[in-house]
């Protein structure tokens, strides 16, 4: 792929800018992007239990955004719903890039510890296929909810056993620098700009739960247009109904993320802004927790 520097420092400039990385970065973020073109830095990437709905967001587009990204960047050894390769071949790719090592590690899903067979990619289990190549991998990236903290899967009752990959992983021994990046989906700057980052800058600084704390740093409610209204203690009562969406159950009150400074689709809109609520998909216990909306739906709203 031949891409002059202006664009590997055009996109960079947008990187660094949708991260909200310091502008001395510029010089190396544009180096990260070469290399990734080149194909000197490999992202395996495997999906456990997951609806794709990751990948899905890794691919919606801004202008340019990480859809073009990925598709100059990224040098995906193998990854089940893009890479072009299927049955044998695609299977070859994956033992290629195990051997090779030294790639960063992309898993989205969860894993079935209680249940290893529910999930298979050719003749191997999910476990064991995780395992063999996290141990051989530079970095691990827990993308989504399900992978970071068992999410959906590992809701009640969890029949397969769901768990978060750290927990696979620290079952096999396995000690990698594991990074989380939750969401359901997370923001597509979310995992690209990360992934830059580990690749080139290093391992980011993390929260006590692994999350980049740049990316989910913030208290989401403290950047809620509807702020003022939580305090004037104006509350949206029924859907539909204008002000704080408290009531209705939003988790933006414990839930840290960069959304409602970031926006999605382009900054175009995103949940609270659309007027449902946030489901707190960033948190550790979202789906598992009781506060989650959908276990609230015959309670009555709390009072403040
Ligand atoms: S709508 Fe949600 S995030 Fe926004 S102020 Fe109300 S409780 Fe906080
Ligand atoms: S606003 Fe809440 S539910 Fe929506 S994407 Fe952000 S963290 Fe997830």
């Amino acid at each position: 792929m031949n891409i002059s520097r202006r664009t590997f420092l055009k996109d960079a400039g947008l990187l660094v800018a949708a991260m909200g990385m310091g502008p001395a970065l510029l010089p190396t973020v544009a180096e990260a992007l070469e290399e990734m073109a080149t194909g000197r830095a490999p992202i395996l990437w495997l999906q456990g239990q997951s609806c794709s709905g990751c990948s899905v967001s890794l691919l919606n587009s801004e202008s340019p955004g990480p859809a073009d990204l990925v598709t100059r960047y990224l040098s995906l050894y193998f990854h089940q719903t893009l890479s072009a390769a299927t049955g044998e071949a695609a299977k070859e790719a994956m033992a290629r890039a195990i051997e090779a090592g030294g790639y960063i590690l992309v898993v989205e899903g969860a894993v079935p510890l209680g249940m290893p067979e529910a999930c298979r990619i050719a003749e191997e289990n999910f476990v064991s296929l995780l395992t063999r190549a996290a141990s051989k991998a530079k970095a691990v990236v827990s993308v989504g909810a399900c992978a970071s903290f068992g999410g959906i899967p590992a809701a009640p009752p969890n029949l397969t056993g769901a768990a978060a990959v750290s927990e696979a992983l620290e079952r096999a021994g396995i000690q990698v620098p594991l990074i989380h990046l939750p969401g359901c989906p997370p923001h597509p700057a979310w995992i690209v700009g990360n992934l830059v980052q580990v690749l080139k800058v290093g391992i980011p600084e993390l929260d006590e739960f692994r999350r980049p704390k740049r990316t989910y740093g913030q208290l989401l409610h403290e950047q809620c247009p509807y702020f003022a209204n939580y305090q004037a203690k104006k509350f949206a009562l029924h859907p539909g109904d204008a002000g704080c969406l408290f009531k209705l159950g939003c988790q933006g009150v414990v839930t840290h993320s960069d959304c409602s400074s970031r926006g999605w689709n382009g900054g175009v809109n995103w949940c609270i802004r659309g007027r449902a609520v946030c489901i707190g998909c960033a948190r550790p216990e979202f789906a598992k927790d009781p506060a989650f909306p959908f276990y609230r739906l015959n309670e009555k709203p709390e009072t403040v």
